[in-house]
């Protein structure tokens, strides 16, 4: 523990309590309280490391109140590496005090790759037992309170899929003259919830001359488990991910789910402990892509078909602020012919999802998702589009709860129209 406090001070010292992450704080928005905010967070690990303060369960929940947005660590003028401190006080309270049993044995269950597959297939044929349809079509609606897997009644979820996309394609899917090999690193959500914005990804790669691999012994990526403390579940399947990654020489590694690429980019490197795998990432990691930015490298597609539709995007944290990708999608949807793009206020500010954020702080994360919402809406936009799929759970659910008509597509499935791949 010593050298973690060692380690935790080199960034605690940098704070000089300037409190300008307390402006871009969502949370801080809502909760209006100081604990809330980054400097204090990082006020109550100085205590920590200073041994004033024990690594407590209450100051577990403290800090698991945090959508580990990266909005803090963007604007700190000292440069404080918030989200990394944030994620190793994350680590140590986890291991001083474990995590509740669901959420342990869920992780735990992600390590069990082909049961895993098997119980979320099970898990889409059965969901009608315990979920039942929303009104509106968008989603399904818990038939009880489900307390312990984060959902009351009136959260619209998306249903499973019963065929998801690694059993739709094949594992190589194969061009004419191919111009190259790349990786589609699918993880969880573009698999098994909406596998149809995973195959609008395979086709754009397909119309872009390579051959597309769909590694079958891909495990989830781990975020879930590493960022609510549990790096031994993180580590595993971090390592597996990069073994597996690393065993061909692709020409890119492309993802659809900023969460997912931002943790192969970034945030494995304090997540792989073996050092030949660490290796292995290091020179894996560049080569890790968002599929617009795939596009914008390779060239936006001419002749593209008229898609009719005002369009507004909402930037994803892990997108914009993990990969570092904001103009390439806007330079695409703007370049389809049809399409009347609305940039919405506040376009990069967090939706309030945060991985497993939402299902502990449901209503503070309705509260920042409909400032969120009321911004797109105020584009007059009918189409919100995104790039990760934990956004797109939430904004929809947002969406649905005011009863707007308006709909979220992944940016994948509007660039397949536009390339006459539907
Ligand atoms: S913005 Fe950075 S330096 Fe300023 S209070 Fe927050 S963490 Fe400290
Ligand atoms: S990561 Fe986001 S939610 Fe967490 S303290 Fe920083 S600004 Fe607030």
């Amino acid at each position: 523990m010593e050298n973690v406090h060692e380690e935790w001070k080199k960034q605690l010292v940098k704070c000089i309590r300037c409190g300008t992450c307390r402006s871009v704080c969502p949370v801080f928005k809502v909760c209006d309280n100081e604990n809330t905010t980054a400097r204090g967070k990082v006020k109550l690990l100085e205590a920590v490391s200073e041994g004033k303060l024990a690594l407590t369960p209450a100051l577990q929940a403290r800090m698991s109140k945090c959508l580990l947005c990266k909005a803090c660590t963007t604007g700190c003028p000292s440069g404080v590496k918030t989200d990394e401190l944030f994620l190793s006080a994350r680590k140590a309270l986890a291991a001083e005090n474990g995590l509740p049993l669901a959420k342990k044995l869920a992780f735990t269950g992600l390590t069990y790759r082909k049961l895993f597959d098997l119980g979320l297939k099970l898990g889409a044929a059965f969901q009608g037992i315990v979920f039942k349809d929303a009104p509106d079509g968008r989603g399904k609606l818990a038939r009880l309170p489900l307390p312990s897997a984060g959902l009351s009644q009136r959260r619209i979820i998306p249903p499973l899929s019963t065929s998801p996309l690694r059993s739709r394609l094949p594992e190589v899917n194969k061009v004419a003259s191919p111009q190259g090999k790349v990786a589609f690193y699918t993880g969880c959500m573009l698999n098994y919830v909406y596998p149809e914005a995973g195959e609008a990804i395979v086709k754009i790669l397909k119309a872009h001359g390579v051959e597309v691999v769909i590694p079958a012994r891909q495990s989830c990526c781990g975020t879930p488990a590493f960022t609510a403390g549990d790096y031994q579940v993180g580590r595993y399947l971090a390592e597996e991910n990069v073994k597996i990654l690393a065993a061909e020489n692709y020409d890119a590694i492309i993802t659809g789910c900023a969460s997912c690429g931002s943790a192969l980019q970034h945030e494995y490197s304090a997540v792989i402990e073996d050092p030949a795998v660490k290796k292995l990432w290091e020179n894996l990691s560049k080569k890790v892509k968002d599929i617009t930015q795939f596009i914008v490298e390779r060239g936006i597609k001419q002749d593209l078909r008229e898609v009719r539709a005002k369009i507004t995007y909402h930037d994803p944290c892990h997108l914009v602020r993990g990969m570092g990708v904001s103009q390439e999608p806007r330079q695409i949807l703007t370049s389809i012919p049809g399409v009347e793009y609305a940039e919405m206020k506040d376009a990069a500010k967090c939706c309030g999802a945060g991985g497993t954020f939402s299902m502990v702080y449901y209503d503070v994360s309705r509260k920042i998702n409909d400032w969120k919402l009321d911004n797109a809406e105020k584009t007059g936009a009918t189409i919100l589009a995104t790039g990760c799929s934990a956004c797109r759970m939430h904004i929809t659910d947002g969406l649905g709860q005011r009863d707007s008509a308006m709909k979220v597509l992944h940016t994948a499935e509007i660039i397949a129209k536009a390339y006459g791949l539907d």
